[in-house]
């Protein structure tokens, strides 16, 4: 019976590694049911471990874990999803190492949240996969921002709480959403919003990735929407006063940039 409390199993991504002393290797996994979890992973940087395939970056695996007296140890990983993609290219595994950054600046360790679990495990999936990586990219960014707790408000002002027309607003992170426009000036921090992201913002916000997923965005939208939800994640992280670094680096890095120089 002890011998059985000593283990327990669950399901992982594996959303950052880190070295660890020789061989080994600390892991940041998020579970559906135990929340964020570091692990170690022992000898898994020795060649001829048996494990070593088993615990790649991005992975979604099932894992059999030891209990441990500081660290809870992998005993065992099965691979069920490798998510090929994200590894062979150089774009798509960026966005899911800060897919991963976000989920771990956002949860507490051993904090469950099921729901953002599987819209990670989605996005992990849509990046491979996906026409265009970055709308799942700023899907996924809405809807976490809604799973923990800070639902970007685009029906009702963050001002006057009257209901929203479709008309060119406003947007402040400060105040929780959109404004409508007669509070031109109001607000300290308050980005104009344009018809088309607006729409599109309210679009992602309501419909399934399925329909999402069919939206042609021009790279002026995609810009726009970048910034509004950069803004709207880098106030939200400053209110926790954490994560100074990635916010310094959120504030030097922009997608459609690096897309755009490329093609
Ligand atoms: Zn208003």
């Amino acid at each position: 019976m002890m011998e059985r409390e000593r283990l327990y199993r669950t399901e992982a991504l594996i959303l950052h590694r880190t070295e660890f002393g020789e061989a080994d290797r600390l892991l940041h996994v998020f579970t559906p049911h135990l929340g964020r979890l570091r692990l170690l992973a022992k000898g898994v940087r020795k060649v001829s471990s048996r494990k070593a395939g088993h615990v790649e970056l991005f992975t979604h695996v099932n894992l059999l874990v030891a209990r441990g007296s500081t660290l809870d140890i992998v005993s065992q990983a099965e691979v069920l999803e490798p998510f090929r993609q994200l590894h062979e290219d150089l774009e798509r595994a960026s966005m899911a190492y800060y897919v991963g950054e976000l989920v771990i600046r956002f949860t507490e360790e051993q904090d469950a949240n099921a729901p953002l679990f599987y819209l990670t495990r989605s996005t992990f999936e849509r990046l491979c996969t996906a026409r265009d990586p970055l709308l799942a990219l700023r899907f996924f960014e809405l809807h976490a921002l809604g799973l923990t707790g800070y639902r970007p408000q685009l029906y009702f002002c963050v001002a006057c709480q009257k209901r929203l027309e479709l008309v060119p607003s406003y947007f402040s992170p400060s105040m929780g959403g959109v404004l409508c426009p007669r509070h031109k000036g109001q607000v300290e921090s308050m980005a104009p919003l344009t018809l088309p992201a607006f729409k599109v913002l309210r679009y992602m916000q309501t419909e399934p990735w399925e329909q999402v997923a069919t939206l042609r965005l021009s790279a002026q939208i995609h810009l726009e929407l970048e910034s509004h939800l950069r803004d709207f994640i880098v106030h939200v992280l400053e209110r926790q006063l954490k994560s100074v670094e990635f916010i310094r680096r959120l504030r030097r890095e922009q997608w459609v940039n690096a897309f755009e120089h490329r093609s």
